[in-house]
């Protein structure tokens, strides 16, 4: 048995195999080739490949998320038939006398930058696609491509870290658990694990990987951060027994359903869930979550290989709406940037893209891709109780333009005779510490502020919240960061405002009374925290 310890990013116990998740391996070597006849033969045998998988793939993004976002699938079979990108690898090979890889790579960057110089947007967007088969033929090439043997299995799935476009786009219900050599628990991947209930330890360390085989056996113990893998029995007996008095605990926690969010002295307060996905409203409502506070619109343009259209978003954000039946669903606007990346949005490598394009920037600047999300919030609003907050706020004038946008939107709905509700609750992230000391100004322009604790800490402390090494000077609970809660609830509170919190900060239950004696009113949380910071609650007198 060996044991490795990192992070507990969810808290729970998984047993069961491993299964070692293989990034693409896209680096490609200039190599001279005297047979050009055998590498053209090798790059039609990889493209045949290729075909195969897609057709794979087109076929199960058909049954799992409809015809209108399989389509890409279908796009990128067509591409790999395209006779300029063709002829031009087979020129690369016949005049430079180069292996087949290093043709695909420069064809797929010439012909990524053509599509991204281009005007129209749609065409733009080709670039990234052009990319993406490139890789894949070269993964073939190499014979690295993903996929590995299919299992029924539910696995335990180790990676060197993953991306959040990764974490999402794995089957979620054939694994068990996630552990990474590396990554940070305040990270997306972190709370992608959270959403999904999924165990998950992060960061530990480099030698993880090749340490350990797939089909190993392992214990994943997400409450210590701990791994054991091939444990002996006395090990496995006390993690089972381990996993039994947790599975207990959350089963009493049920009974908590239906109950109300009421301290022993009376106060109130609203528990809503926070969501990545349309998937997570069933894990919200399961755990009786009282809305959805942060629904991380982001995901969906993730999830995506081309910017979502209006319909698709309209779509999600209706079925949202509608699963939660009335009850409040607080969407926020494109969080795009940082550690989310989107191929398709082409954004430009920054030094530090924390402090870089993201977020409520990339709306104001490229209105065309906010207009559209706000076109398909306003007109899902008809069918529930919907909230639109904006990331990543750090002045006045950018609430202002926010809500002018809003407003123009709404102006073109009405004109076009189509219906949206006159009640959308309009509200703002507090997730910036300018936010936070101007929340005075900012609290009259809103119905609602929520706190987002990872990035307030992030900016606050001056921590990067995706380096592990720093993770000890992280400290979520550093009386700075309370100081900014508690003045940005005093001033929505004069103001007329409400404030929740959706940070990860919000399931702390050390911290459920401080946040209770601030006032705040909303706390967001992962599904599976909802009864837990119920109980934490519950439990609670502030008349003490
Ligand atoms: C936050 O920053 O606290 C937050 C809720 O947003 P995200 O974690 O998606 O950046
Ligand atoms: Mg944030």
């Amino acid at each position: 048995m060996v044991k490795y310890t990192g992070k507990g990013v969810y808290g729970a116990i998984a047993i069961g195999k491993i299964s070692i998740f293989k990034k693409q391996d896209v680096s490609v070597k200039r190599v001279h080739v005297e047979d050009t006849e055998a590498e053209k033969a090798r790059v039609n045998a990889a493209k045949e490949a290729s075909t195969n998988q897609l057709q794979a793939i087109y076929e199960k993004a058909l049954k799992e998320v409809g015809e209108t976002n399989a389509q890409i699938f279908e796009i990128h079979m067509m591409m790999l038939e395209d006779e300029d990108y063709n002829e031009s690898i087979e020129n690369i090979i016949d005049t430079q006398k180069v292996n087949a890889e290093y043709a695909v790579a420069v064809t797929a960057d010439n012909f990524a930058e053509m599509f991204s110089s281009m005007d129209d947007a749609y065409m733009q967007a080709r670039s990234a696609d052009v990319k993406d088969i490139s890789n894949r033929i070269i993964a073939n090439l190499n014979g690295t491509a993903a996929g590995g043997a299919e299992t029924d299995d539910k696995m335990i799935v180790c990676a060197d870290d993953l991306a959040p476009s990764e974490t999402v786009s794995l089957d979620k219900d054939k694994v068990l658990a996630f552990v990474t050599a590396h990554g940070s628990s305040n990270s997306h991947t972190a709370i992608l694990a959270r959403n999904m209930n999924i165990p998950a330890v992060i960061g530990v360390g480099s030698e993880f990987l090749s340490q350990i085989n797939d089909g190993d056996e392992a214990i994943v113990d997400g409450f210590t951060g701990e791994v054991f893998v091939n444990p002996d029995e006395e090990t496995k007996a006390a993690l089972l027994a381990k996993q039994k008095a947790d599975e207990e605990k959350k089963s009493l926690l049920q009974k908590l359903k239906g109950k109300e969010n009421i301290t022993l002295d009376g106060t109130k307060i609203n528990i809503y869930a926070n969501i990545g996905s349309v998937d997570n409203i069933g894990a919200a409502l399961l755990n009786d979550a009282g809305g959805i506070g942060l629904f991380r619109s982001e995901f969906l343009y993730l999830e995506n290989s081309d910017y979502p259209t209006e319909e698709q978003q309209f779509t999600a954000y209706k079925r949202v709406l509608e699963s939660m039946a009335g009850k409040k669903v607080i969407i926020r606007t494109l969080d795009i940037g940082a550690d989310k990346q989107v191929d398709y949005f082409n954004l430009k490598k920054e030094e530090n893209p924390a402090l870089g394009y993201r977020a409520i920037r990339i709306c104001l600047t490229r209105p065309e891709i906010f207009k559209t999300q706000l076109r398909a919030l306003y007109r899902a609003s008809v069918y529930g109780n919907l909230g639109i907050m904006f990331p990543m706020i750090t002045s006045v004038s950018e609430v202002e333009k926010a809500l002018a946008i809003c407003d123009e939107v709404k102006q073109e709905l009405k004109e076009q005779g189509i219906a949206y509700s006159d009640t959308v609750e309009l509200g703002i992230m507090i997730e910036t510490p300018a936010a936070a000391i101007i929340s005075d100004r900012l609290a009259p322009m809103v119905d609602f502020f929520s706190v987002g604790t990872n990035d307030l800490t992030q900016y606050t402390l001056a921590c990067d919240r995706q380096n592990p090494d720093i993770e000890q000077f992280c400290d979520t609970h550093h009386e700075a960061v309370l100081r900014l809660i508690q003045m940005s609830a005093e001033n929505a509170h004069k103001n007329s405002a409400w404030i929740g919190i959706c940070g990860e900060l919000a399931a702390d239950t050390t911290l459920t009374e401080t946040f209770l004696r601030m006032g705040i009113d909303e706390l967001s949380v992962s599904p599976t925290f909802v009864l837990k910071v119920r109980d934490a609650v519950r439990n609670i007198d502030l008349s003490k």
